[in-house]
């Protein structure tokens, strides 16, 4: 299949790939996505398809307002509006209980529903032509770190989709966040744009899934079945090392023999002179280590390192997506630095 690569102003064009049951890459602010007509069966098939995603992990169902839950949810908490109001559009994923109208091949199966109302420009504008719910994951062949710019969608997906758009590069650079809404206190099932503090104020108490910060044991069935999957993983294992950037930054140069890679805070850079580095941000900038931490992954797939190093952020505020998403990367192989 030849992809067809699209303009921010081709607008109807990638409207009318949806709307002919086709597969399109999208910006968003959080990361490129992976699109389809969310009420097209067919349609979200050839999405696990063009992954290989496990057929148990559903999608997420993007609207352009929130007067759309309605049409695609049951028994709408006022948490919801009040959510809404204050977050979306934006990089937040509300679960709730699905109407029988949203399909199978969305849910997996299960009987709520990830909604998100996107905030890219580009994207509003194609879902607003389209005139469709989409339904997308990640941009990424599946075990992939997510794509957070058109090329890395393109080295996963090229050929395999009918277009793509380019919106420049995400904004924000983690997944949505995921808060679950059928359960009382709401629970957390993945940090990301939104931030747990930002969710507490709006909601009061927030449950935090265990899959957020360990690993799930054999039997053990995270909520957001995307959880339980090594995931955002490059092809060398990796080890993350917490503690002051500074020790961090130290043990990591004891430790670091040759052929071994680095993802550290920009001011550490100068330590592994000799080694592929990937800088993520300042240290104090944790928005900036957002929008690098895939690419940084993604990075060392294309060298022959055998191991990566990783400085991780404190888990406040949006530190604790990044974290997550490094912890993550390496099967929360976490040794502390002090
Ligand atoms: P992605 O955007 O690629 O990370 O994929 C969507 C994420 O949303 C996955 O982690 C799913 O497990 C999660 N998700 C989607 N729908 C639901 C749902 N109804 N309940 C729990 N998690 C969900
Ligand atoms: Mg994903």
């Amino acid at each position: 299949m030849n992809t067809q690569r699209l303009t921010a102003a081709q607008t109807e064009q990638a409207a009318e790939i949806l709307r002919r049951g086709g597969l399109l890459g999208i910006p968003t602010e959080t990361v490129y996505g992976l699109g389809a007509n969310g009420l097209n069966s067919e349609a979200v098939a050839h999405i696990f398809e063009a992954k290989g995603r496990p057929q148990d992990n559903p999608l997420i169902l993007h609207i352009p307002t929130a007067d759309w839950l309605e049409r695609y949810c049951a028994d709408i908490p006022a948490a919801a509006y009040a959510l809404a109001e204050r977050f979306w559009p934006g990089p937040m994923t509300m679960i709730l209980k699905r109407k029988p109208i949203v399909p199978d091949a969305v849910t997996a199966g299960l009987d709520t529903v990830g909604m998100r109302c996107p905030a890219h420009p580009v994207c509003r504008a194609i879902i607003a032509a389209a005139d469709l719910p989409v339904a997308a994951p990640s941009g990424n062949t599946s075990g992939r770190p997510s794509p957070t710019n058109m090329a890395d969608m393109l080295e996963d997906m090229d050929g395999k989709i009918d277009g793509i758009v380019d919106g420049g590069p995400c904004a924000v650079g983690v997944e949505s966040t995921i808060i679950d809404l059928t359960e009382q206190p709401p629970r957390l099932l993945r940090p990301g744009g939104i931030t747990l503090e930002e969710l507490e104020e709006v909601l009061g108490e927030v449950a935090v899934d265990p899959a957020v910060t360990r690993l799930m044991g054999a039997g053990e069935q995270p909520k957001a079945p995307g959880m339980k999957y090594r995931h955002y993983a490059p092809k060398a294992p990796v080890t993350v090392v917490r503690g002051a950037p500074a020790d961090a930054a130290r043990y990591i140069r004891r430790h670091l023999t040759d052929g071994e890679g680095v993802i550290c805070f920009n001011e550490f850079v100068p330590l592994f002179e000799g080694h592929p580095v990937e800088p993520i941000g300042p240290k104090d900038d944790v928005a900036e280590q957002a929008r690098r931490v895939f690419d940084a992954l993604r990075y060392f797939d294309g060298t022959d390192v055998t191991h990566i190093w990783a400085q991780c952020p404190d888990p406040a505020g949006i530190g604790l997506a990044v974290s997550n998403r490094l912890n993550k990367a390496a099967g929360f192989h976490i040794v502390d630095a002090t």
